[in-house]
This record gives C-alpha cells, sequence and structure tokens, in this order.
C-alpha cells in the first residue's frame, strides 16, 4: 500500500493536542497553492470516473457468499503484474470480443476503507473528444475483468453498494474474526473489516473517542405484512459488557424500527460512483461546484441501489445518510446537547453547505447565513489574499478536527507539500469536492460529483458517468443556472432517501434555467476574466422561493412535457410489481402543475448534441445511455433498489418480515454476479427480471 505514508498515528487525546497546529500549516499550505495557481488559465477539460467494488466470495455449490478480506493480496497481485497491462499476458480478448488497446493507460486500482473493498480509476484521465465518452463503458469492463484476473477463483468484484449480511450474526467474512475489538469496539463487526493500515483504524477509533462514544447508524426498517411492530432489531445484544461503549445500546443507541449498526464500516464500507473534472480555470470550476450541486440529489435518487442493512430490508433506498452517521465525530456539545464554542449542524460527510461562485446570479437569499465558519482561519485566507466567498468555504471545512496524524509531519511545515490541507480537506465528505491543485501545480482546479451509488452494472455506470459528463457540458455551453436556496438541496437531499423517491417524491428545483436573455447563452463558457462584465446577466430580483418548484425526477430529467406523456405509463408499472410494501402512492405526485413548461435536462443535452458535430455512430451510442436515464426517471425501468427489493420480496424463502436471510442474500449476490459474467459476455438479460434497468437496453444492441 505505497500510495499512503507509514508512520505514528497518533491516538485521540494526542491528536486533539495537535489539532489547532494541522488546522493552521494547512490553512498556510492552502495559501501557498492559491497564490500559485489561482491565475492558472487554460487547463484542459479532462475529467476522470471512480469505480468501487466489493469483494465476495461465492462458489455455486456454497450455501453462504462472503466478503472476502484479502484486498492487500489482491492489490500487490495488481500491482506486480501492472508492467504486464496492455501485453498479451494480461489483457487477452476479453469475454464478449472485445480487446484491449495497448495504448489505453493500465487502470489504477486504489485501496478503500473496507478490507473487502477496491477502487479504480482509469489509467489517466479521459479529455474532451466524444469518443472518449464511447471508451469508459469498454474501459469499466476491462477494470473488472483486470480486477477478477487477480482474485482466486471464488472471489468476484461485484459492484452492489452494500454487502447484504454485512453485520448480521454468525460468519459473514473470510476469513473468519470474531467481533468486538480495540479499535472499532463494534458488536456486529470485526475491527479486521477496514484496512489494516494504520490510518483506517486509526480514523474510525479516533471518530469514536473524539464523540465519545460509538457511531450511531440507525436506519428505519421497512414494515411489511408481517414484520412485528414495534420492531426491535434482533441482533443487537444488550448484555456485552467488554468496553465502556457496550453501555451505549443500555442508553437508548438501538431504538425501536430502526436496524442498528455502530461502526464506520456500515458507511464507509459502502460503494460509489465518483466523477471528477478539472476546470479551465478557477471561475469556471467554481462555477461547475455551484451548478452541480442541485443535482446532486437527483442523481442520488436515480441511482438508488441500497434497500438492505445487516439482513433487513430499510425503508430508505439510498446509502447517504448511513455514511453521515458512520462517520459522524461531532462532540455532545457539537451536536447541541451541551453548550459550547458552537453547535455544527452537520456531520463531516454531509451535503455541501455552500456555494462558492462569484457568479452575479448567486443571490445572497441561497445561502445559509447561519453557516458555522472558523473566524480566524476566513481572516487568515482573507489577509492572504483570497476573497469572501471562497474564503468563507475553507473556513467551514476548517471547523473539522484533523482526524488522523502522524507524529512525523509535524516536524516542520512545509509549503511544497499538501498534506495537511488535504487531511482536513479529504475528511471532508461533501456531496461535491473543490479540488485545488497539487501542491507542484501540475494540473488544474478540479471539482468532484460524489453522491451516486455504484450501479450493478459497468452499462449502467458508463451511462451515469456520460450524462453527467454532457449535463456539465451543457451547463458550461448555455451557461444554465440551477441556483435554489442551499437549505433546499439538503431538504432534497433527505427526499431522495425515501423508498422509489425517484418516483414518488418531489424535489425543489430551479423553474427557469436560462440566463436573462437567451442570446447571451452561447458564450457561457467565457466566465472568468476573458467575459466582459457587460454580458452578465443583471443580478436578478424577485422573491427566492417564486424561482422555484417542486419537481418529479421524471420532469427534471425528460422535461415537463415527456413527463405528462409518460405518467400514466408509469403509474401502472408501479401498481403492476409485486415490490413489497410498495404502494399505488405516486398519484398524488402527479398531479397538475399548473401547466408549467420546464425542459428536462435530457432534451438540453439533445439540443446541444444536436448543435455540435458529431458522428452519427457515436450519438447512436450515447443515446443508448441517454435512454437509460429517461426511462430510468419516467419509471419504465427499475433503480437497482427496487430490482434488489422486488428480488427479496419474489424469493421463495422471504416471510414478508423484513428479514434477509443469509440465503437469500447468497442468492441475490448470485444474481449479482450472473448479471455480471452475461454483460461481460455481451449477452442480453432475458429472465433476470424484466424490468432490470438494463434489460431491455442492452438486449438490443
Ligand atoms: P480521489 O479518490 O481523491 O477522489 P482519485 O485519484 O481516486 O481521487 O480519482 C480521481 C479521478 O480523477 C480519477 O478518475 C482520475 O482519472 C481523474 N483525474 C486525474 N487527474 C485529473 C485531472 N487533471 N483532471 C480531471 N480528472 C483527473
Ligand atoms: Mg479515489
Ligand atoms: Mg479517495
Ligand atoms: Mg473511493
Ligand atoms: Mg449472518
Ligand atoms: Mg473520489
Amino acid at each position: 500500500m505505497g500510495l499512503l505514508a507509514l508512520g505514528t498515528a497518533l491516538d485521540w487525546p494526542e491528536a486533539k493536542e495537535q489539532a489547532h497546529l494541522v488546522r493552521s500549516w494547512g490553512i498556510k499550505q492552502l495559501l501557498a497553492i492559491w497564490s500559485k495557481a489561482k491565475g492558472k488559465e487554460r487547463d484542459a477539460m479532462l475529467w476522470g470516473d471512480e469505480v468501487e467494488y466489493l469483494v465476495v466470495t461465492y462458489s455455486k455449490d456454497d450455501p453462504k457468499v462472503l466478503l472476502s478480506l484479502r484486498q492487500a493480496d489482491i492489490l500487490d497481485a495488481l500491482e506486480n503484474d501492472k508492467a504486464l497491462c496492455g501485453t498479451e499476458k494480461c489483457t487477452p480478448v476479453l469475454p464478449d470480443g472485445s480487446s484491449y488497446q495497448a495504448h489505453q493507460a493500465p487502470p489504477v486500482f486504489h485501496p478503500e476503507f473496507g478490507r473487502f473493498m477496491l477502487e479504480a480509476t482509469p489509467g489517466k484521465p479521459w479529455g474532451i473528444e466524444f469518443r472518449e465518452l464511447l471508451e469508459v463503458e469498454p474501459n469499466m469492463k476491462l477494470r473488472r475483468y483486470i480486477a477478477k484476473d487477480h482474485m482466486l477463483p471464488n472471489e468476484y468484484p461485484i459492484t452492489l453498494t452494500t454487502f447484504p449480511q454485512l453485520g448480521s450474526p454468525g460468519v459473514f467474512t473470510d476469513p473468519f474474526y470474531p467481533v468486538s475489538g480495540s479499535r472499532l469496539r463494534s458488536q456486529f463487526v470485526p475491527d479486521e473489516i477496514a484496512n489494516p493500515h494504520i490510518r483506517f483504524p486509526t480514523l474510525a477509533a479516533n471518530i469514536r473517542s473524539r464523540r465519545g462514544r460509538k457511531v450511531q447508524v440507525n436506519v428505519p426498517v421497512f414494515r411489511d405484512e408481517k414484520t412485528p411492530w414495534p420492531w426491535r432489531d434482533p441482533t443487537v445484544n444488550y448484555d456485552l459488557h467488554q468496553w465502556p461503549e457496550d453501555d451505549d445500546v443500555r442508553n437508548g443507541a438501538a431504538p425501536d424500527n430502526f436496524i442498528h449498526m455502530d461502526a464506520m464500516a456500515f458507511g464507509m464500507g459502502s460503494c460509489c460512483l465518483q466523477i471528477t473534472f478539472q476546470a479551465k480555470n478557477l471561475t469556471e470550476g467554481r462555477q461547475m461546484y455551484d451548478q452541480l450541486s442541485p443535482l446532486g440529489p437527483i442523481l442520488l435518487a436515480l441511482t438508488a441501489a441500497t434497500p438492505i442493512y445487516k439482513g433487513f430490508l430499510a425503508d430508505t433506498d439510498v446509502r447517504w445518510n448511513q455514511i453521515s452517521k458512520a462517520v459522524d465525530d461531532r462532540t455532545p456539545e457539537e451536536l447541541g446537547e451541551k453548550n459550547d464554542r458552537w453547535r455544527i449542524p452537520k456531520s463531516r460527510y454531509a451535503s455541501n453547505s455552500t456555494y462558492i461562485s462569484e457568479d452575479s446570479r448567486l443571490r445572497p437569499e441561497y445561502l445559509d447565513q447561519d453557516l458555522v465558519i472558523d473566524e480566524e482561519i476566513k481572516q487568515q485566507l482573507l489577509d492572504g489574499g483570497m476573497d469572501d466567498r471562497l474564503a468563507t468555504h475553507f473556513a467551514h471545512l476548517f471547523i473539522r478536527d484533523p482526524i488522523v496524524i502522524f507524529a512525523e509531519d509535524l516536524q516542520e511545515l512545509d509549503l511544497n507539500k499538501t498534506d495537511h490541507f488535504e487531511n482536513i480537506q479529504s475528511t471532508n465528505w461533501q456531496h461535491m469536492r473543490f479540488k485545488p491543485p497539487p501542491a507542484d501545480n501540475s494540473i488544474g482546479w478540479r471539482v468532484e460529483f460524489r453522491p451516486m451509488e455504484i450501479q450493478m452494472t459497468d452499462f449502467e455506470n458508463a451511462a451515469f458517468t456520460v450524462f453527467i459528463v454532457l449535463v456539465t457540458r451543457v451547463i458550461l455551453s448555455f451557461n444554465l443556472n440551477f441556483y435554489i436556496p442551499i437549505a433546499k438541496v439538503d431538504e432534497n437531499m433527505e427526499t431522495a432517501h425515501a423508498r422509489d423517491a425517484v418516483l414518488t417524491r418531489r424535489f425543489h428545483f430551479r423553474r427557469n434555467l436560462f440566463p436573462a436573455t437567451r442570446a447571451r447563452s452561447s458564450r457561457g463558457s467565457n466566465s472568468g476574466a476573458s467575459t466582459p462584465v457587460t454580458s452578465r446577466p443583471p443580478t436578478p430580483t424577485g422573491p427566492v422561493d417564486d424561482e422555484h418548484r417542486p419537481m418529479t425526477v421524471n420532469e427534471i430529467i425528460n422535461g415537463t412535457a415527456y413527463a405528462r406523456s409518460t405518467s400514466a405509463a408509469a403509474s401502472a408499472s408501479a401498481s403492476a410489481t409485486t415490490t413489497p410494501g410498495h404502494p399505488a402512492e405516486r398519484g398524488q405526485d402527479h398531479d397538475d402543475d399548473g401547466g408549467e413548461y420546464f425542459p428536462g435536462l435530457i432534451p438540453l443535452v439533445e439540443s446541444y448534441l444536436d448543435a455540435i458535430n458529431i458522428d452519427v455512430a457515436t450519438r447512436c451510442r450515447l443515446a443508448t445511455y441517454l435512454d437509460l436515464i429517461r426511462r430510468r426517471a419516467s419509471g419504465e425501468l427499475w433503480t437497482a433498489a427496487r430490482w434488489i427489493r422486488h428480488f427479496v420480496a419474489t424469493h421463495p424463502e422471504y416471510r414478508q418480515d423484513s428479514v434477509v436471510s443469509e440465503r437469500v442474500s447468497r442468492d441475490l449476490v448470485e444474481a449479482v454476479i450472473q448479471v455480471g459474467e452475461r454483460e461481460a459476455a455481451g449477452e442480453g438479460f432475458a429472465g433476470m427480471g424484466e424490468r432490470l434497468a438494463l434489460g431491455s437496453l442492452l438486449g438490443g444492441r
């Protein structure tokens, strides 16, 4: 694991003593890179995706699937073979007959928090060319193929967000370890569940220690026909007396009707899909950050894939809040339970709390007037020449303590590094991340889009990746305005958790995306220094709340015209399913919206594609991706969450009591592996569940 420096990690009491020093050095490093990089211009439009995998053991005759904890061995094998990539040995013809192009850089594999996880990125970032959009899916397949090629025959990389049996009683890891170690103190998962590199167990232990108790990851249980009610999590042990934290459950940590989890692994052990964009300059980066922000919750709902925790069906469809709770290091004071310097309303893993652009369309009313910031740090940034808005953003991130500090790094401040800055920055897990250039200033300002759930197939992962890339280009070329108050983005993030939110809920969304004068839109991407001030739209007036209205995901993605024509079909499909407890509660959400027109993101992408020169073949392939998004939003195709619920509900062993047994979990993982094998072989998906997101789309290719 050469990626991460080794050293002496401080336990919380010592780390706490050094927190101020790390923050102040981090700010100095940030200012150093700021003065070097703030004027950077004309960086290329590069971007890259990250795919995370669970590694499971499965064989046809084995009644159990387990999480494989061989991450380190697998990464070593991949690393040792890297030189061979692109040669015949490592990259033969893929199962679908395509061959790996030797000129591509070999994919990069990274460790992750869970010792059962892997992350893979393309070997080098993608560029501006449209044909590169078509390389994403084959590249994702290649990554999966190479990963599998470096595993044991019974190990598989799968892209489920969470392992259904993680933390359930009995054996769920290979090898087995008993629960309740000194670092996590979890009664459900062993310390060995985390990547053994000192950084990860320290992160988990110091979060727990700072917080003064274990994390409490409570997810509402799904109430099915035969679920006992009130429901008490039957896996919680109230009689443990090994650690002081064992008192947590006796002190009310595990309320009725919630699946109770107590360790970082329950959140950071989830897999997601992230996309990082490089902007041409600072101004454009800030614009991208702001404009992509309100799309976060919409894409979270569209990619929903997380209906099971610890062997129970949950009443939520996405992972987000669980990760948030799993790394919530706030003290009782910060949580508002006692008085202190400040109360912090959100976990360090949360939707972002502020906008950062100096766009004149950003009205002060969109910002959180009560944003908690470190005033002293803001002043230092202002004194260093940073503008108020960006200084506010960083002064907000810097209200957090560094959690993992290595003693060796505290000897002297090195302004040719950004380690202390990154310490705080990289443990602020927000749904967008604004990434400054590295200390050597070798690459540009980047923005990361982080809310999406990983999808079961590479086709879907490529589709969502391509969609976000295209939306970003549309934002820049049409100079679109997605601003709504940041508090509404938070609210939308909560809304996205509901079961089938994609079909049953409405999200606050901006009604008019266009600049005040349409004619200006084509110069939109020239924001920043080169844009004459006179071309900026006038500062808007009028009540902020009139600027947005609740919309369905179908309206947001497909536009009002399409949404009206498909909502009846989607209604029918929703009520025709046997998804447990999926009531026909959708109807009321499709009531008349007063006939107001909204163009929809897909039609905007289409008109962008119409306007540029793009060959027919490329356009057709892109259309298959857009079609997936379109039909996911309309309800014609299912989210992974819905497909998994359906799988469980129709399994002969399911008893309508919210329990997802080992057998059901095993069969679910088997089905996911089979989907993957069929995809790799370029086959269709008949019989896998007719509405599995990719069903009819891939079949017809
Ligand atoms: P992190 O885990 O910190 O988000 P990673 O290095 O795992 O970062 O992945 C970031 C993604 O950004 C990868 O897909 C990578 O290919 C991509 N990337 C690398 N360099 C650039 C760049 N200059 N501009 C945009 N994307 C980049
Ligand atoms: Mg990464
Ligand atoms: Mg990372
Ligand atoms: Mg990752
Ligand atoms: Mg079990
Ligand atoms: Mg990332």
